[in-house]
């Protein structure tokens, strides 16, 4: 059965919403590495004040750091019946990382891609009025994305099964292509 998921898919695409109803209703652990580093500013902790600054010009935080994280968060109990990763990972580095350090049961099933245009994700990211999100920041880490992030999937397409879902359209109608997506991914054993 695929249960151990990545969300993948540019600032703006929907992959939050769409991970945290995917989450919710797979059963499945999110871990949203973007609300992980919001919750530590917010609580002032030291990871919080040594992210604030990267995380408010919307580069990326260091690698190692990341994949610390991660590693914690994906031996905690809930990931044991499946895990969605959101935001993570953002680096051909972090993926390597990923890869080496996650143990055989968190062995990724899948990646879900999901595509939306440029001019709709500025539109979109505009009207979420997060306090990282001015134009130059979104565009910023649109070029982000593209630079270091789109490598990630190249890495991935050798080492995990890619579904690709087209992410304009209503959100019910997005969370529905998603599962059918993620159901006809399932080996041909599990179907039967
Ligand atoms: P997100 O909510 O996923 O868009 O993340 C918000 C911000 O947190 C990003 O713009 C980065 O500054 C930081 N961030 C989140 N996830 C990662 C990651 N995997 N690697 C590096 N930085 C990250």
């Amino acid at each position: 059965m695929v249960r151990n998921v990545l969300m993948m898919g540019p600032p703006g695409s929907g992959k939050g919403t769409q991970a945290v109803r995917l989450a919710e209703r797979r059963g499945w652990a999110h871990i949203s590495t973007g609300d992980m580093l919001r919750a530590a500013m917010a609580a002032g902790t030291e990871l919080g004040s040594r992210v604030k600054d990267i995380v408010e010009r919307g580069d990326l935080v260091p690698d190692d750091l990341m994949c610390d994280l991660v590693e914690q968060r994906l031996n905690e109990p809930d990931t044991e019946n499946g895990f969605l990763l959101d935001g993570f990972p953002r680096t051909v580095e972090q993926a390597e990382g990923l890869m080496e350090r996650m143990a055989e049961s968190r062995k990724l099933d899948c990646v879900v891609l999901l595509r939306v245009a440029d001019e709709v994700l500025i539109e979109r990211a505009l009207s979420r009025g997060r306090a990282d999100d001015t134009e130059d920041t979104i565009r910023h880490r649109l070029e982000v994305y593209r630079r270091q992030t789109r490598p990630v999937l190249d890495f991935l397409d050798d080492r995990v099964r890619r579904v690709e879902i087209d992410g304009v359209g209503g959100i019910d109608e997005i969370t529905v292509r998603i599962e059918r997506a993620l159901d006809a991914a399932n080996p041909a054993e599990d179907r039967s």
